[in-house]
């Protein structure tokens, strides 16, 4: 289907209503919006409304701002006069006033040195890059790119992270950096996805299928455009609808399919007119002029680039409206109306020095050559086309540099990136390493203690060993009631005595001492009373003694003296000494009338008769036998 006159008195009618629509809907807005705030928060209420208008009916939107803007500063509201001119940034950069962006951003500097809220902090920075972008240092748009990225993480309002995403992204499909689009859509994309948040993320891929039409990849840009578009007419989003609309045409346009780009040019023109964007309505049809050129139907495009004239002219977008007036002037030029050739081309002229798109320049150039040649000014022509030639250079000569920088960023970001790793898992091993010293040393701790607790296992069952030999060896040697020598302990000193005596030449005496009438006592007294008798008695014989010298229990009743001495004397004074403290001393049970008496027979050592210790003891034993039979309790020797 062509544009005909009838779709162009169609499209009038449209823009007519439209009008008349824009017209009673600023006057709505203007009952909303111009009103005076009674507190600040109410004031902050609005903006916070006003903010969640993403933008859309901008021109109403700063009116309103800078209303509050002056209403707070006469009221001294510090916080809301902050907040409505951070939005009032953020709106110019929106709307590409960059200029009005960079003035109001160094006013916030200036009268805001220290804003604390971060949200607020981050939305500023996002204008921020939007004005450095403009300026194309690469190196601190990818700075303050990666900023953002990081600063997002402590940001709660998910909202603001989704906007900031969409920016960012949105600077690197402008720098061509594609690849890094992609990406920061696609975060975006899950952001909103998970927040549920279907006007974002219709946003996200009308800008996906953007960056895939930049591409060439017309196919991709047409199937994200297509889910866009049914997420917006789900919701009855008429503005994602015509925006959408919009783009699916421009890639129709750019490949070649005209009839399918004016549709869908037509849809974009028919919702913005629902919408009641005047603006959108002008760019749409616009491009439907594109189409019509396209097609070479030069005064369809005409008539369409006339109607889209007004409302861009008064829209502000120099780069679109230049590049009607150049259309505009190809168009005439074309229907050889010479005359509103070069009209259309002086005014481009005029807004020649705001332009900075050097392939809008060259379309100057080469329209402007047209115009002169068409005017036989061939002089005039041959130099315009070498401006022409010259801008076709300087394109080159950009696109290389942004090309060499764009690759050089790239190059950077990845040795950056390779650098990190590196840092990354160098830092990994160093923890590792850490990790394994401090296993180590865990493990060193535990073996030293293992150690230990095994010294000390060992040391305490040593101890408990040598305690038990020696409580055994004590047993062995010790009689269990007297606690004197026992028969083998006295018997192995008596050897001992005896060897020193036969061999060192020292006295040695054997006397066995035996008690009388020990049953008696026994019958008489009781057997504990025995024993307790034979207990006293082990006590004073070790007092009777002297240190060198010693005793054992032979026997029930019968102790072994080994004396180092010969003395009979002497032996007889320790006799007498255990008869002493036999006497002396008071066993319970023994009645008091009763005296302890016993027999005591002492061989002196001779070295002719003895030949070893039992004959010695052989001989004692005698010698007790006759004192028992002379009567007991006396001390007899032998002869
Ligand atoms: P004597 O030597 O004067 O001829 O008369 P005795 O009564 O001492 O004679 P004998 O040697 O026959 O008796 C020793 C008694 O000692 C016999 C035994 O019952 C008693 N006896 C032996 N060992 C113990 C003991 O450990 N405790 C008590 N209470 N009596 C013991
Ligand atoms: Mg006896
Ligand atoms: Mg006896």
């Amino acid at each position: 289907m062509f544009i005909n006159s009838k779709t162009v008195t169609h499209i009038k009618a449209m823009l007519t209503s439209f009008c008349i629509g824009a017209f009673i809907f600023c006057i709505c807005l203007s009952t909303v919006f111009a009103k005076d705030f009674e507190t600040e928060q109410d004031a902050l209420t609005h903006i916070d409304y006003l903010y969640s208008l993403k933008g859309r009916q901008p021109d109403v939107i700063l009116e309103d701002l800078s209303a509050i803007v002056k209403m707070s500063k006469r009221e001294n509201w510090t916080d809301s006069a902050m907040r409505a001119e951070v939005m009032q940034a953020e709106i110019y950069s929106f709307v590409a006033d960059h200029k009005k962006a960079e003035e109001a951003l160094e006013l916030l500097h200036k009268n805001y040195p220290s804003i604390e809220d971060d949200g607020l902090l981050l939305r500023l920075k996002v204008v921020e890059l939007t004005s450095i972008h403009q300026h194309g240092d690469i190196e601190k748009i990818q700075q303050l790119e990666a900023l953002l990225l990081d600063s997002i993480s402590s940001i709660n309002d998910d909202e603001l992270k989704v906007d900031v995403l969409l920016k960012v992204a949105y600077i690197q499909y402008l720098d061509s950096r594609y690849d890094k689009a992609i990406i920061t859509y696609n975060l975006a994309y899950s952001m909103a996805q998970d927040t549920k948040d279907q006007d974002a993320t219709g946003h996200i891929l009308v800008a996906l299928g953007n960056i895939y039409s930049k591409q060439r990849d017309y196919q991709s840009a047409l199937n994200y455009y297509t889910t866009a578009m049914s997420i917006a007419e789900n919701l009855e989003q008429k503005f994602g609808i015509a925006v959408t609309a919009y783009n699916v045409g421009y890639t129709f346009l750019l490949m070649g399919n005209t009839t399918e780009a004016r549709e869908y040019f037509l849809k974009s023109t028919q919702t913005y007119d629902e919408v009641g964007s005047e603006v959108g309505m002008a760019q749409a049809t616009n491009m439907l002029g594109r189409v019509a050129m396209a097609e070479e139907r030069w005064s369809d495009a005409i008539d369409l680039f006339m109607l889209a004239l007004p409302s861009l002219e008064s829209s502000g977008n120099i780069q679109t409206l230049f590049q009607l007036y150049v259309d505009l002037a190809a168009v005439t030029l074309n229907l050889k109306q010479l005359d509103s050739a070069e009209l259309y081309l002086t005014q481009a002229e005029n807004l020649f020095p705001q332009i900075e798109n050097k392939h809008s320049k060259q379309l100057f150039y080469k329209t402007s050559s047209g115009i002169k040649a068409a005017l036989f000014q061939f002089e005039e022509a041959y130099s315009t086309i070498q401006k022409m030639a010259a801008i076709q250079l300087e394109i080159f000569e950009q696109e290389a540099e942004q090309d060499t920088q764009k690759y050089l960023a790239e190059f950077n970001a990845e040795i950056t990136e390779a650098r990190n790793s590196a840092l990354e898992s160098e830092n990994e091993l160093q923890a590792l390493k850490l990790e394994s010293q401090s296993e180590t040393y865990r493990l060193g701790v535990v073996i030293v203690v293992l150690v230990l607790c095994l010294f000390v296992a060992t040391a305490i069952l040593l101890f408990f060993i040598f305690r038990n030999r020696n409580h055994f060896r004590k047993l062995a040697l010790v009689d269990h009631l007297t606690n004197a020598p026992n028969r083998r302990a006295i018997l192995q000193h008596a050897t001992l005595y005896f060897e020193q005596a036969k061999y060192c030449g020292n006295a040695l005496a054997i006397g066995i001492l035996d008690l009388d009438k020990f049953k008696y006592i026994n019958d008489h007294f009781g057997h504990d009373v025995g024993d307790a008798v034979l207990q006293v008695f082990a006590e004073k014989c070790q007092q009777s003694i002297r240190a060198q010298d010693c005793f054992g229990r032979y026997g029930g009743e019968e102790w072994l003296f080994v004396l180092e001495q010969s003395e009979h004397e002497n032996i007889s004074r320790i006799f007498e000494r255990i008869r002493a403290l036999v006497n002396d001393s008071e066993i319970e049970g023994l009645g008091e009338s009763y005296s302890i008496t016993f027999s005591m027979g002492v061989a002196v050592y001779d070295e002719k008769i003895d030949q070893n210790v039992s004959d010695l003891i052989k001989r004692a034993d005698l010698a007790v036998y006759k004192a028992k039979q002379s009567g007991r309790d006396k001390l007899v020797f032998t002869d």
